[in-house]
């Protein structure tokens, strides 16, 4: 669902868009201000809805006008507690969003303009906790669009044996498979067909049960399920799924025709893996599965994910912001 357009909230599409809307703190305490509270201030502290004080100096609070009890607009968010000014972690978030693929913590650094690396560190640190949360509903379910699923080694690091050494791990994906418009210029000059949704798991091996498991967990009975002819999605159709099985017989370039929007996938994350992390450990590899599923499934609405990183999206399943940095939080969906 589209957040922005139903708080009515803006939702600036450009970074000149971005700076007009968030020149200096103010204007993004009002914005915080109205993502919280649609239709007007109600104290937290009395329940009572008036127009709050309001102060130049201290953008960040309001203050009742009952009891003149201070409420911070950050409270709640990623920014609670925080020293650093709003503004620049609207634009952190924005940076983080919009993820020049390998920008690195010093990079960003320059970019806000901070003096401080460790302030630096401790913003995209935050930011990125926000991105540990697995979607939840699951993929499929509509009419004319198939979901791809297949598995893949992933090259992981293991600690103390040093480079070079690799313990592969096994991922499955599945993502969903979508027409283009018809007669657009993009759908003359490609399939035809582009990714919706993605979801990916560690799994502990190709046997039936785990890719079978994988499928139950990820998409909606009823889908019609394109995989290759690997023998352990046979019982897919007994499952509930229409299953398609492409004989692909190890050969790549029939897998490429055939399950081409999957391994668009596995090679964007791949790229990505290998790009600004130099590989990952077991460890942490459903961490970054889950970054690359946030940040793959809020390409076309960057200022969801914007507003999920500050922690102002005001999704009521979402866990606290405090929740998922202490690491209390464990998703159930989550495979890992
Ligand atoms: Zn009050």
């Amino acid at each position: 669902m589209d957040i922005d357009q139903r708080d009515g909230l803006p939702f600036p599409q450009s970074l000149p868009e971005f700076q007009r809307l968030f020149p200096n703190d103010s204007a993004c305490a009002a914005y915080l201000e109205k993502a919280r509270w649609r239709n007007g201030f109600i104290c937290p502290h009395c329940g009572v809805d008036c127009e709050p004080y309001r102060f130049a100096n201290r953008p960040g609070a309001l203050r009742c006008r009952k009891r003149m009890r201070d409420t911070r607009l950050t409270a709640g968010t990623v920014m609670e507690l925080s020293h650093t000014p709003l503004n620049i972690w609207f634009w952190a978030a924005c940076l983080v969003t919009s993820q020049t693929p390998g920008m690195s913590a010093v990079q960003f650094q320059r970019q806000l303009g901070l003096r401080r690396y460790e302030t630096t560190f401790q913003i995209l640190h935050k930011l990125r906790a926000g991105m540990v949360r697995p979607d939840q509903d699951r993929l499929g379910g509509k009419i004319g669009e198939p979901v791809e699923v297949d598995e893949t080694y992933m090259g992981g690091r293991t600690r103390g044996q040093g480079r070079g050494v690799h313990n592969k791990i096994l991922v499955a994906s599945a993502v969903e498979v979508r027409p283009r418009k018809p007669g657009t210029k993009l759908d003359a000059r490609k399939s035809g067909r582009y990714a919706g949704r993605v979801r990916l798991a560690v799994v502990p091996d190709r046997g039936a049960r785990s890719l079978c498991g994988f499928v139950q967990k990820a998409v909606v009975p009823g889908t019609i399920v394109v995989t290759d002819d690997g023998g352990s999605y046979a019982n897919l159709p007994g499952r509930g799924y229409k299953h398609i099985a492409v004989a692909e017989r190890g050969n790549p370039q029939v897998a490429e025709e055939h399950l081409p929007i999957i391994h668009l996938v596995f090679a964007n994350l791949k790229t990505w893996l290998n790009g600004s992390h130099h590989g990952v450990s077991h460890q942490h590899l459903q961490a970054y599965l889950n970054e690359f599923t946030f940040r793959f499934n809020r390409r076309f609405y960057p200022f969801n994910s914007f507003r999920s990183l500050l922690g102002i999206a005001g999704d009521a399943c979402a866990p606290t912001y405090a929740d998922l940095y202490s690491g209390k939080w464990v998703h159930p969906t989550c495979l890992g």
